[in-house]
């Protein structure tokens, strides 16, 4: 027979990894990782494009930033980071635009030269069709935060191509971290510390790992039971399981299924050396039927001299609602939503031995940052105890 480790992870992703390394460091056990995917890192996995020199995110643009004083020393012990920092334009009605909405934007829009007091004044007189109320669905605060003009412009078909949902009835949290500047600064986080893995994510996630009492095993399913860590043979054995899948699916979706969102990419290769002249190119109106396109070779300008310098690739972005087998990306999380979650919440709480974690484990969105400092909580209240010997 099989002889079981003292915890299994189900994912690689970076719940699952932080996981491990510290179920191996703390607490010195043997941990088994299974994923159905052929790689580990989750959603936050890349690999090298071998035409262009570009790292590709597999699952869409991830950049790191964190005010999370533990979570950067956690990460800075598996790499360093570039000084890379994350900065996004939009095309608009023909022209290039800086987001976020700053004071470069609204003077390029309205053509004039304002300083910082008479933008402001601008704005509020605009969003002024809506002042006093407390706005909250999307559309509303978007107009009370910048203005219609500027709302129409750069949020409304944007957000529409998006969520295809009337922007009216999405949750206002939704642009709370797109507000205006009424200064040139362009910087997309607010965070202390930004930067993309000098190494690359891939080499970042081996090293976490790196520990001969962590073993994978890819193109694993958990709910496979064929296979040796399924649900049923651990739970007969009795093993302690992390699970970071979806929640739903680990009940068989006996309650329903949760909504997600999910991402189609569309590859396109131009023959040149640097098709957008940045990493991001957000398309703000309704003719493009993309959201947003990714130049990944952008990212690492510190790589230039391993890169192509003529040819380019470049990832459009389609979103759409996800079916059950599509990737499941951004948890919609209507009241409906959320009212079903606390219901499978209320029944993972009853699973023996089992912690449920991550994104689709307790269907939330998580940055990076957020699932790591999750896991290292999660370690230390729910996990050290079930495999302390
Ligand atoms: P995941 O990475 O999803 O890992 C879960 C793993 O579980 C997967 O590998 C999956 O294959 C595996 N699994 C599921 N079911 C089973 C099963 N039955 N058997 C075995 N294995 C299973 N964060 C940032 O900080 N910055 C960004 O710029 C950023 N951009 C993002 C862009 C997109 C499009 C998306 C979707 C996310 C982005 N994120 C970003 C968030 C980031 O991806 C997550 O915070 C992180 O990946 C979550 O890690 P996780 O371990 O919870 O889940
Ligand atoms: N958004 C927008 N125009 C833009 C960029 C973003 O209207 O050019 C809105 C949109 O509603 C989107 C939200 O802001 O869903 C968050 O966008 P962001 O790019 O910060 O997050 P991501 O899509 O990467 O999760």
């Amino acid at each position: 027979g099989v002889v079981y480790p003292d915890l299994v992870v189900v994912g690689a992703g970076l719940f699952g990894l932080t996981v491990a390394q510290q179920a191996v460091e703390r607490a010195g056990v043997r941990v088994r990782i299974i994923d159905v995917r052929d790689h580990i890192g989750g959603n936050a996995y890349s690999y090298m494009d071998e035409e262009t020199g570009a790292e590709i995110h597999r699952y869409g643009a991830h950049l790191f930033h964190t005010s999370n004083r533990r979570v950067w020393e956690y990460v800075n012990r598996f790499t360093e980071f570039t000084g890379y920092v994350h900065r996004v334009y939009a095309t608009h009605d023909g022209e290039v635009y800086p987001l976020p909405i700053n004071l470069g934007t609204i003077n390029q829009f309205f053509r004039a030269h304002y300083t910082p007091a008479e933008a402001r004044a601008l704005i509020e007189e605009q969003a002024g069709e809506l002042a006093g109320t407390d706005p909250a669905n999307l559309n509303d605060k978007g107009i009370q935060l910048i203005g219609r003009p500027l709302y129409e412009a750069f949020i409304k078909n944007y957000t529409g191509k998006q969520w295809q949902t009337d922007p009216a009835e999405l949750p206002a949290s939704i642009i709370r971290r797109l507000p205006v500047r009424f200064n040139y600064d362009n910087r997309y986080f607010r965070d202390t510390w930004e930067g993309l893995p000098r190494d690359g994510y891939t080499a970042w996630f081996e090293r976490m790992i790196d520990d001969p009492r962590i073993t994978v095993s890819l193109k694993t399913d958990f709910f496979d039971e064929s296979q040796p860590y399924s649900r049923r043979a651990l739970r007969e054995a009795g093993v302690p399981v992390v699970y970071t899948g979806p929640v739903d699916r680990y009940f068989d979706y006996e309650l329903g299924d949760l909504k997600w969102r999910t991402v189609d990419f569309k590859e396109v290769r131009y023959d040149e050396g640097d098709h957008f002249g940045c990493p991001v190119m957000n398309f703000s109106d309704a003719d493009v039927p993309y959201t947003r396109a990714i130049e990944f070779k952008n990212f690492n300008p510190e790589r230039r001299e391993q890169q192509n310098p003529e040819r380019t690739v470049v990832w459009e972005e389609y979103s759409r609602f996800a079916e059950r087998g599509d990737e499941p990306y951004y948890p919609i999380n209507t009241e409906a939503d959320k009212a079903l979650y606390a219901r499978y919440e209320a029944l993972a709480a009853t699973e023996p031995r089992t912690v449920f974690g991550g994104r689709l484990g307790t269907y939330q969105y998580y940055d990076m940052h957020q699932v790591i400092d999750a896991a290292l909580t999660a370690f230390d209240e729910r996990i050290l105890p079930l495999i302390a010997k």
